[in-house]
């Protein structure tokens, strides 16, 4: 059955994206960019908390709603069909975004903690014994600690911690040491939420592998800074968040290796998941359905598909070329600024830059920035292992996106001194 989407649909709305890397034309399409707080312009410096949505995502949830809500894969008319393609070509534009081999390897979650859930609970669980290994790195979000402290209590196994020097760098010697054949799991982002580095994830890939693990990476601050390509770097599981990358909440994606989904147990029991249903005996459907039952986020996983054209039609190396510029413009600017200190040094590092500043308390930073229309996060950032590893409770965070600018980043440094005058 051949049918036309409308002209709301996700071909429609990625249409014309491309273009060269022109900072006012991408922050036009970000309406939020032009909001004031308290009469001051909007400076968003917490794109690595959640980005901010171009026009273009937001018009297609929007879409939705307005021309083709339907419940996806079951009925045979027109608006599910229309909704089930827009779903399930979001999935292929998906697949092709970070390189996966086939569709069956995109399963769609709620974002990267279910992702990662999911991969612990049901990869695993499964798989392992009392007296396993997992390895994590002292950078992790909680989100890549907790569910396998979860699948510890389940098994018997333990969890070792990677050391990272005091740049914020995997130390890879100490990594390799690790890597015994008790180990089972290495999980690991692909880029720090906190710090911003950049880790060198192929190496660590093929190190897991030689050892004989497997990889799950929290790849949530991953797509929104650099090209990735799953195949390329060899890991078994790769987790994705689509807010992090200017789509909608509440949608991500767990990418994993067809061999392995096919041989895990299903996430969820319900519809969508079923190739058969009696009271004795269920028959799971293949990946992706076995792991998406019930119904999804239809407009959300649509919305994604549409951020991540996006980001592909602005040229993902032209973003990262452009956050490093702004990194490398940032950085002294903040140095110069007394009592300031930088954590995380990185040699790859996304636009991340976390600080402290004297000893006045990151929440009274985040305060008086907030008074200038400056957003930055403070605290733990969801990573209190690595606070601790730092010897700081909290940090203030600014992180950049596609949409930041260098006026930005001077409306930060001096906020920051009317933080001294404040508190100094
Ligand atoms: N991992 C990292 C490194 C993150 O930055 C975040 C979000 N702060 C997550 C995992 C969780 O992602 P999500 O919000 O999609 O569940």
């Amino acid at each position: 059955m051949s049918i036309t989407l409308p002209a709301t649909s996700v071909d429609g709305l990625i249409s014309g994206v491309s273009r060269d890397y022109d900072i006012e034309r991408i922050r036009a399409d970000f309406p939020i960019l032009k909001r004031t707080i308290r009469g001051k312009t909007l400076v968003y410096l917490d794109t690595a908390a959640t980005a901010q949505r171009p026009l273009r995502v937001i018009e297609a949830v929007d879409a939705f709603s307005r021309g083709y809500n339907a419940n996806i894969h079951r009925a045979v008319h027109h608006l599910s069909v229309e909704a089930t393609e827009a779903f399930e070509g979001a999935r292929n534009i998906l697949r092709g975004f970070i390189n996966a081999d086939s569709i069956r390897e995109i399963i769609f979650t709620r974002g990267a903690t279910e992702s990662l859930n999911i991969a612990a609970q049901c990869y695993a669980a499964s798989v392992l014994e009392p007296g396993d290994v997992i390895l994590l790195s002292n950078l992790e979000h909680h989100s890549n600690i907790v569910p396998w402290q979860m699948v510890c209590e389940k098994t018997g196994a333990t969890i070792k911690v990677i050391p990272i020097d005091d740049r914020g760098e995997i130390l890879l010697d100490e990594y390799e040491k690790l890597l015994t054949d008790r180990v089972k799991i290495v999980a690991v982002q692909h880029v720090s939420n906190s710090l911003g580095t950049i880790h060198p994830l192929k190496k660590i890939v093929g190190m897991a592998h030689r050892a004989g693990a497997v990889v799950v990476v929290d790849g949530a601050q991953g797509p929104p800074h650099l090209k990735v390509d799953v195949q390329d770097l060899g890991c078994d599981f790769y987790a994705i968040s689509g807010h992090k990358m200017y789509g909608p909440t509440g949608a991500g994606v767990l990418y994993g290796k067809r061999e392995l989904l096919e041989k895990m147990p299903p996430w969820l029991g319900g519809g969508d998941m079923i190739k058969s249903v009696t009271f004795e005996k269920t028959i799971y459907a293949d990946p992706p359905a076995k792991f998406e039952a019930g119904t999804p986020n239809i407009a959300g996983v649509i919305g994604l598909g549409v951020a991540a054209k996006y980001l592909e039609e602005a040229g993902i190396e032209r973003i990262a070329a452009h956050e490093r510029d702004l990194l490398d413009y940032a950085t002294p600017r903040l140095e110069t600024i007394d009592g300031l200190r930088i954590f995380g040094k990185a040699a790859h590092k996304s636009g991340v830059v976390s600080f402290t500043l004297k000893d006045i308390h990151p929440h009274d930073i985040g305060t008086v920035l907030d008074t200038e229309g400056i957003a930055v996060r403070t605290g733990h950032h969801c990573t209190q292992p690595l606070m601790e590893r730092l010897g700081v409770a909290a940090t203030a965070r600014a992180s950049f996106g596609m949409y930041t600018t260098r006026q930005e980043i001077d409306r930060l440094v001096e906020g920051l001194h009317k933080v001294i005058e404040v508190f100094g």
